[in-house]
């Protein structure tokens, strides 16, 4: 990581700030608000909110951080929760929604003393904007051309979705996969860090990374990308599946390995899976909230029109619908893994759970 780790957490604002003069700041508003918002959120958060820089990373002559910030637990045993935002350059609306919900946890995280007990019991680890160069640039991949989530070392095994599968002809073409064999591109290697940081040798950890422009729906997608086999860990998905739609019946999630709809070379969170569920005890479940953009679409069809229409919804009142709407989801997560061991499967649990998974998920490749 970078030396602003050490400093306080107003700190690293002012600091990124002082580098950028008028005329940046300007471009800055002007294509990337998401990040000025972000900043105005972080030069305000209580000091015991750690804001950190992961990554820098430089596009048209500019300079964008970006920003990790930590939040609650400190001991290396109590389980944690990752939020990730902004993959995909295009993408606003995940990291607004992410946004949101650490503005809320920041603001009540003052006064909120059932919030501050909760956060004594959980880990949070939120990057809110992982491709700030994407973004600024108003594009999926980030500034090298790379889609960072096709980068990860990882094939699929069969039948990869042609083109959208991930590629690797041109870096002017979408969904390119780049050079993982050789290093994955540096925004990827932040977030690597991150999980070989805060995630290995915890006994739980959920990761919500928050996508847009797939499908009619809100949907939870869960691994594997590469393959159409189930997980290892599958029985705790259905478990935290079923958990929720108890407790949040009005909600309507709709839960699916991510195999269920394509095939894709390179995806990161297969990799950390695997690489994290391979050697210790604990039980890592990354998951992707995937908004349904095409009923904005379909609402208003001239966001057709606009590239950032196929993936955000452009009119206020539906912005502000998704940016409530996820907030319930995010705080059911930090309350399960605060309590995960009230309800994930043991050893006497698993094998029916799992048989039920394979009924629900899996049926078709049986
Ligand atoms: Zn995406």
């Amino acid at each position: 990581m970078t030396e602003l780790r050490d400093l306080t957490p107003h700190a690293a604002i002012p600091a990124e700030q002082a580098g950028r003069d008028a005329r940046q700041r300007r471009q800055l508003r002007a294509n990337l608000p998401e990040l000025v918002t972000l900043e105005r959120l972080l030069a305000e958060a209580p000091e015991s909110a750690t804001v950190s820089v992961a990554e820098r990373v430089s596009t048209d002559g500019l300079t964008l951080p970006v920003y990790q910030v930590t939040l609650g637990a400190a001991e290396p045993s109590a389980p944690l929760v990752l939020l990730v935002g902004g993959v995909h350059g295009l993408e606003r609306i995940g990291t607004q929604v992410v946004t949101a919900w650490l503005s809320m946890v920041l603001h009540r995280m003052r006064w909120d003393r059932a919030l501050q007990h909760l956060l004594g019991q959980v880990r949070v680890v939120v990057l809110p904007l992982l491709n700030p160069g994407g973004m600024y640039r108003n594009q999926r991949s980030n500034p090298n051309g790379v889609d960072l989530m096709r980068n990860a070392p990882i094939r699929a095994q069969s039948g990869s979705t042609f083109m959208l599968g991930g590629q690797r002809w041109s870096r002017h073409l979408p969904w390119y996969i780049g050079t993982p064999e050789q290093a994955m591109e540096p925004e990827n290697q932040a977030l690597a860090r991150v999980i070989e940081e805060e995630v290995i040798g915890r006994p739980f950890s959920v990761a919500l990374d928050c996508h847009s422009g797939f499908g009619w729906r809100d949907q939870i997608w869960f691994p594997y990308a590469y393959r159409r086999r189930p997980m290892r860990r599958i029985a705790s998905v259905l478990a935290l599946k079923l958990l929720w739609e108890q407790a949040y019946p009005n909600h309507e999630y709709r839960f699916e390995p991510q195999s269920t709809h394509y095939l894709t070379h390179g995806d990161l969170w297969d990799h950390f899976y695997k690489r994290i569920n391979r050697g210790t005890q604990g039980a890592f479940l990354p998951l992707t909230l995937e908004m349904g953009s095409w009923r904005w679409v379909r609402k208003r069809p001239g966001q057709l029109l606009r590239l950032d229409g196929l993936f955000n919804p452009l009119v206020p009142h539906r912005t502000r619908r998704a940016l409530r709407s996820h907030l319930n989801w995010i705080d059911f997560l930090l309350h399960a893994a605060a309590s995960h061991d009230q309800w994930l499967p043991g050893q006497d649990q698993e094998p029916l759970l799992r048989q039920a998974a394979l009924q629900l998920w899996y049926r078709d490749n049986a």
